[in-house]
């Protein structure tokens, strides 16, 4: 909703805008003309529009046609806002409302100086008196406040680049998914090593509906699958949006320190594939056994009864509402929380 501000001009409201241009036509007109020009009607309400409407439709408008709010250029919910003036002068005869008069030319073409044109959609000729400015912008003044600027540190995906990456490399090279340097400095090769435990696991098709490509790119559809796994994993609880602010970094973090402790005997040295410990990790490499040992303030809360569908023998770790301690993780209470 656009806030328009008016002025009075000849106790008319005129949109800001077009006073400033008004007031300049007025003044050619006088010093060519010696005549005053003003204004009969600028701006309406819809509720004073809809009242001429009504009494035009009840033949009560004096002959003079009055369109709907919607339809008018002299109402704010008209098709391109407030910017109708209907003028008159202060000569002894009707002067510049008759179309085609010497002194209407002479309005024109002063007017058109100041981006005034006669007429408008639907308007009748003999409305010689009605004029639309749609040669400015109404609703927006030099003095407003700027619009907000974006919100500064709005994170894009690529940002996620300059987090902490070692226990994700160690978790991915520990489930033979990069065989590259534990580095802290994740290239190509470590993003796809993700993209790809990130399609296995599920995440990608469930943040977009499809799987990611192995491709090594950090993009905003791979930022979303990760931020999946950190909701279903680690405790995000903001939207799927791609863009990792704080939140998303504090659950990255979480992963990031367990996933480090799981897979710390993967070392900088360490071979292409080391086996994966059976029982003791899922399979995003999550480690139940480490992670009990971790603060608890950000634990999920305990899911409904029923929503878990673990066979016998399974072992729920806390944090861990849904994958088996063994096997492929299963995921049943996925519903996504807000923060
Ligand atoms: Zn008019």
């Amino acid at each position: 909703m656009v806030n328009y501000r008016y002025e009075f001009i000849d106790r008319q409201r005129v949109e800001r805008n077009v006073a400033a241009r008004f007031v300049k036509w007025r003044a050619d007109f006088t010093a060519e003309t010696g005549l005053s020009l003003s204004i009969s009607s600028g701006v309406r309400t819809a509720r004073e529009q809809r009242s001429g409407y009504l009494r035009y439709l009840a033949g009560q408008s004096g002959g003079v046609k009055w369109a709907k709010p919607s339809e008018s250029s002299h109402c704010e919910v008209g098709p391109s806002g407030p910017r109708a003036l209907d003028i008159r002068d202060s000569g002894a005869d009707a002067g510049v409302t008759v179309k085609g008069s010497t002194r209407w030319q002479i309005a024109v073409r002063l007017g058109g100086k100041h981006g005034f044109t006669w007429g408008g959609w639907g308007v009748p000729d003999y409305e010689g008196w009605h004029f639309e400015n749609h040669a400015i912008t109404v609703g927006v003044y030099q003095d407003m406040p700027a619009a907000p600027a974006p919100v500064p540190g709005i994170a894009r995906p690529a940002a996620m680049l300059a987090w902490r990456w070692t226990g994700i490399q160690r978790m991915l090279k520990g489930t033979g998914r990069y065989a590259g340097r534990i580095d802290n400095d994740p290239g190509v090769n470590t993003v796809r090593g993700l993209q790809s435990f990130l399609n296995a696991a599920g995440y990608a098709r469930r943040a977009i509906g499809a799987e990611l490509p192995v491709d090594g790119a950090l993009d905003a559809t791979t930022c979303k699958a990760v931020q999946q796994w950190l909701t279903q994993k680690w405790g995000y609880a903001g939207p799927i949006d791609a863009a990792p602010g704080t939140g998303t970094k504090a659950a990255w973090g979480r992963a990031e320190a367990a996933n480090g402790r799981a897979f710390a005997a993967v070392s900088r040295s360490a071979g292409a594939r080391m086996p994966r410990p059976p029982g003791l990790f899922d399979e995003d490499g999550s480690a139940s056994a480490a992670w009990v040992r971790q603060p608890r303030r950000w634990r999920r809360p305990r899911p409904r009864p029923g929503h878990l569908t673990g066979g016998p023998g399974r072992v729920r770790a806390p944090h861990d509402t849904g994958a088996p301690a063994s096997g492929r993780p299963r995921h049943p209470s996925l519903t996504r929380r807000r923060a």
